[in-house]
């Protein structure tokens, strides 16, 4: 029985007040669900002081980036080990923004995902096609290159301990939302190259979580798919209201 992940990706929003007030008070409701991992991400400049209003909470702290190399002289950039050192356990590798407007390819993602691995991070590791690719029936191509590019060299211990997000693009952000069925046919197909490359065992362990426009409303028919494990989840973690309604939508 895999355990449900709500993850709130809060990007390049907030300031420290509020990101500081939203932690405290999503860790304040969260105090009372069971049955749930929850884990918010805030921009990195704020990682510490999040981390400290979520401390002996319910709710784990995630990165939304890192760089793969372990220290040196690389401007800007940050390690997988300072994650750990600063409180997170997860780190959120491959996003789309992160692919389709940073240039990051499944091969700088691959990179990420080792060294996230070796830290002992949690990566969540984000997949999604394109509408065009959707509509000219390649989303799986597209969710198969992606995978075996992203988890190159990953074995099959590391794999059960990675979460996988399938967001696909056209539905982030934009209000857009694959509807339940769209999104468990993709993650029941990725259950299925996960057996193909590993065994059955790995593949009933990986955590699948969807992304892309969930809200309070939708949460429930998506989170009630069989293969649908979670939620990544953008613009509704920006309120612990509306985090929580999604996480509500689980109906645990
Ligand atoms: C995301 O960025 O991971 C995401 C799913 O965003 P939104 O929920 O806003 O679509």
């Amino acid at each position: 029985m895999r355990r449900p992940f709500i993850a709130g990706n809060w990007k390049m929003n907030l300031d420290r007040a509020s990101a500081v007030a939203l932690a405290e008070e999503v860790a304040k409701e969260a105090a009372g669900v069971e049955g749930v991992d929850l884990a918010v991400c805030p921009p990195s400049v704020y990682l510490d002081v999040v981390a400290a209003a979520v401390a002996g909470s319910k709710v784990a702290l995630g990165a939304q980036n890192m760089y793969h190399q372990p220290n040196g002289a690389f401007t800007g950039e940050i390690s997988a080990a300072m994650l750990c050192d600063i409180g997170c356990r997860y780190v959120i590798l491959g996003h789309s923004e992160r692919r389709h407007i940073l240039g990051e390819t499944d091969e700088d993602v691959n990179k990420k995902v080792l060294a996230a691995l070796e830290a002992r991070l949690t990566p969540i590791v984000c997949l999604g096609e394109l509408l065009p690719e959707r509509e000219a029936g390649r989303t799986m191509n597209v969710i198969r290159r992606q995978f075996n590019g992203s988890l190159a060299g990953v074995h099959a211990e590391q794999m059960a301990r990675i979460v996988i997000a399938y967001e696909p693009v056209w539905a982030i952000g934009t209000g857009k939302v694959a509807t339940p069925q769209q999104a468990e046919e993709v993650h029941l197909g990725l259950r299925k190259i996960i057996e193909n490359r590993y065994n059955q065992e790995v593949a009933q362990s990986v955590r699948i979580q969807y992304g892309g426009s969930v809200k309070p409303e939708n949460a429930a028919d998506l989170l009630g798919q069989p293969n649908i494990d979670g939620a990544l989840v953008g613009g509704a973690s920006l309120k612990a209201e509306s985090f929580m309604g999604i996480v509500a939508g689980l109906g645990l």
